[in-house]
């Protein structure tokens, strides 16, 4: 059996149940109403995860996962997180209150226009900045990496006094005096590098192994490696050792900048399946110039796919469709999450019974769960493999 479920909460959130496994891809919002969501999903009150995965930093993929280790219902047996995470991850939890004195510094520091062309999505001097950053890793080219030294061993020091270091550093921010946009973004990164930090220590506090996707990595070659038979990487590389910490100019403000262009995405297939999976996050499903060069070029699936509308069916991610189109022939599409304005047109130009929402907004349904099970069995009957279990998508 294999299932996919979007559960039906603010944000993405989806359950995949494989070969006996259950992976939770992003956790939405918040672990408040991921919880119960899962709860009654699985109609169990404890339930263990055997992969929980961040595919980026935005609040809601990661929110709903910056807590959940905490919640006494949930245990978890591995994180997979973004490589660029790793960069940081150390002087972020060990070293918080330097960790952002440091980043003020460099926002302080920074010459107004380097700080506003590394903070915008699409430029080339951050994918400069970042090679540099990813020159050193090392990337686990056999699909088996060691299981050994994946727990993180951080040793957080305790909070001096009620103001948090991320408040602290807002402040600074604020009297630093720059322009609004690098201001509100300075801030948005002190709020990303919080879930980051959130996610960390409670992997940490609970002895759960992580292990690192990267994006740059793959994007120098184009060739994902890593992740587990249930599960691959299609943009990243499984890193075998987390790089060490590079002395680079604005290093925090670059790391924590990468956000949906860099957002990690996993196909699962599998031989007993009749359909592949496919997890897009807020991927473009490519880069290059309006992220024509797709991810999945030179490979083709056989089999049906179930695909994720690729950032909530925003047309800032029109193109992923295109890409996905050339690798499989979408039975469904699934969508979770995103903005009032979303879906736009390319996903409502997808035949009307090949796709659904767990909120299909312009009608104000509430927000309801998404559920397709391919059986895994020989049925005569060629649509009797999978069972599709939602409202009709009326976006
Ligand atoms: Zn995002
Ligand atoms: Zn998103
Ligand atoms: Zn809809």
């Amino acid at each position: 059996m294999k299932r996919i479920t979007a559960l039906p909460i603010k944000g993405e959130s989806y359950l995949l149940e494989y070969l006996g496994k259950k992976i939770l891809v992003d956790g939405g919002y918040a672990s408040s109403t991921l919880v119960p969501a899962l709860k009654k999903q699985l109609g169990l009150s404890k339930i263990h995860l055997d992969v929980v995965i961040c595919t980026h930093s935005d609040n809601d993929h990661a929110g709903g996962l910056s807590d959940l280790l905490d919640q006494n219902a949930i245990s978890a047996s591995e994180f997979w997180l973004p490589g660029s995470w790793s960069n940081v991850i150390k002087d972020l939890v060990e070293e918080t209150e330097l960790f952002y004195k440091g980043l003020v510094e460099e926002v302080k520091e920074a010459d107004e226009e380097h700080l506003g062309s590394l903070s915008s999505e699409e430029t080339q001097a951050i994918d400069w900045e970042l090679a540099a950053l990813s020159s050193n890793v090392i990337v686990a080219e056999h699909l088996e990496p060691p299981r050994e030294g994946r727990r993180l061993q951080l040793r957080p020091k305790a909070q001096v006094g009620k103001t948090t270091a991320a408040v602290k550093a807002k402040r600074s921010i604020t009297m630093l005096g720059r322009s609004p946009g690098i201001a509100r973004r300075a801030a948005e990164l002190i709020d990303t590098s919080e879930r980051i930090r959130k996610i960390a220590l409670s992997a940490n506090a609970k002895g759960v192994p992580v292990r690192w996707f990267d994006y740059f990595a793959y994007s120098k070659d184009r060739t994902a490696a890593g992740g587990e038979d249930f599960l691959r990487p299609v943009n990243a590389k499984e890193l075998l050792v987390p790089p060490t910490q590079p002395l680079l100019q604005f290093h925090r403000f670059i790391a924590l900048s990468r956000a949906n262009r860099e957002s990690l995405v996993f196909l699962s297939s599998g031989d007993d399946a009749h359909v592949d999976v496919l997890f897009c996050g807020d991927s473009p499903l490519g880069d290059g110039h309006h992220y024509s060069n797709s991810f999945l070029a030179g490979q083709r699936t056989g089999k049906p796919l179930i695909a994720t509308a690729p950032h909530h069916g925003s047309d800032s991610n029109a193109m992923a469709y295109g890409h996905i189109g050339a690798f499989g022939s979408v039975a469904f599409w699934i969508r979770a999450g995103g903005k009032p304005e979303h879906p736009e047109s390319a996903y409502r130009g997808i035949p009307a019974g090949l796709r659904t929402c767990t909120h299909c907004r312009h009608k104000k349904h509430p927000l309801q769960s998404v559920c397709i099970t391919d059986k895994c069995e020989a049925f005569s009957d060629p649509l009797a493999w999978l069972t599709v279990r939602s409202h009709d998508c009326s976006c």
